[in-house]
């Protein structure tokens, strides 16, 4: 018998075009192939020894989240704000912390220029290119680069402006400048969050509610008009829908948690970046336990560091940095390596890839891939 519809890949993106699917149609007959044991794709949570660590993403900014938002409801789901304290993020600087807004006064004549400088003609450009262009190459090497590390694991001097921070390059185009961009957002922007119980229980609570039929360790290793060729077998259906990772250049890291006993933490925020001019084999370090301080035991503090893959020794990376940049000298108490091989797609310029890669993006993408079947 002819499936109606077959969805490719149980990452978030699957899962939420199978979920508008069933909106639009409760009796649509949908089967969905995933290569691994379990869904979820890059959305991992773990309790592992009965401390609480995402693997993959575990923030979400909710002005900039309307339709994970949207989705968090519909299940429904409990959402978890971030602590006040979350808003105070720092920038690796010779090998302290420092408050980026701390740089402002030496940047100040180089944001004011920015207000009058012309957009840009090209349709497309690096990040790199941009911040020179709009502000300075010691801005671009100290604010952007760690930025685009930290988000992409990425090159700013490959990496589009337009695909990687589109709301950057909008500001441009229709404010004439980034400054007054950012003067124009709304005073509260709602903060941070993430879900109650981590960011596993979305796709638990999809594919708890979803009634379809799911076949794991089932890889597909080819696509055809009405068939797919996966875990060996043909599987025919009268619309395929993949959401597979993109076609896209990919970059690994290692992501280490760490949990220290106490509260060992002498500056509390978001975390840190790292720019490559510091020659760290880090990229950054998120205060995990400081921005969502209920998921965890009390008394505990969590960190996540994401190492560059190309380190040996992740662990001994990690603590290193920890030890130079925070003093935290005591061992940890708990402590896990996770090889995110190939994880972050990098849309480099002129890339068309317009929706991104953020969780939200991919709620997007996946109810525009349930809607173009109307
Ligand atoms: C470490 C890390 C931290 C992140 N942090 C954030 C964050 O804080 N905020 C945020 O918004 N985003 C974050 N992201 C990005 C976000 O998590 C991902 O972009 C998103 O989860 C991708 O979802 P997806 O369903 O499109 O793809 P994936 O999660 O890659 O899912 C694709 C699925 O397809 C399956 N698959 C692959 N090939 C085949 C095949 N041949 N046959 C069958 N199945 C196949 C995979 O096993 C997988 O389950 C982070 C990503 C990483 C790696």
């Amino acid at each position: 018998m002819t499936t109606q519809i077959l969805i490719l890949g149980g990452g978030i993106t699957g899962l939420s075009a199978a979920w508008f699917l069933k909106k639009q149609n409760p009796y649509a007959q949908i089967v969905l192939l995933e290569k691994e044991s379990r869904l979820g794709g890059w959305i991992r949570t773990s309790q592992d020894g009965g401390f609480f660590f995402e693997k993959g993403p575990r923030t979400f900014q909710a002005s900039r989240s309307p339709h994970l938002l949207a989705l968090i409801q519909e299940l429904p789901l409990e959402i978890v704000p971030s602590d006040p304290q979350a808003a105070k993020r720092y920038i690796l600087y010779k090998g302290v912390l420092r408050s980026p807004v701390s740089f402002l006064p030496q940047w100040i004549p180089v944001l004011i220029r920015e207000l009058f400088i012309a957009k840009g003609q090209k349709e497309d450009e690096s990040i790199y290119d941009f911040a020179v262009r709009r502000f300075s190459r010691r801005m671009a090497e100290l604010f952007f680069d760690p930025l685009t590390l930290g988000i992409y694991a990425g090159d700013m001097r490959t990496l589009s402006i337009r695909s990687c921070f589109p709301t950057l390059y909008q500001w441009e185009q229709q404010k004439g400048s980034i400054l007054r961009g950012l003067f124009s957002l709304p005073k509260k922007t709602g903060g941070l969050f993430t879900l109650k119980g981590g960011m596993e229980s979305l796709i638990v609570a999809l594919e708890r509610q979803l009634h379809i039929d799911i076949v794991l360790n089932c890889p597909v290793e080819h696509i055809g008009q009405n068939e797919v060729y996966a875990g060996g077998k043909r599987w025919a259906a009268q619309k395929i829908l993949s959401a597979l990772p993109p076609a896209l250049p990919s970059r690994s890291i290692w992501v280490v948690n760490l949990a220290f006993e106490g509260d060992v933490l002498s500056r509390k925020g978001f975390g840190y970046l790292v720019p490559s001019q510091e020659k760290e084999s880090i990229l950054g370090v998120v205060f995990d336990s400081a921005i969502f301080p209920e998921q965890g035991a009390k008394n505990q503090t969590r960190l996540t560091v994401m190492v560059r893959a190309e380190e040996a020794e992740p662990l001994a990376a990690a603590l290193s940095a920890l030890r130079r940049h925070l003093n935290l000298v005591y061992p940890p108490i708990y402590s896990s390596c996770f090889f995110a091989k190939q994880a972050i797609p990098q849309m480099e310029v002129g890339c068309q890839y317009p929706d991104g890669i953020s969780v939200d993006a991919c709620v997007l993408r996946g109810y525009k891939l349930a809607t173009s079947l109307n």
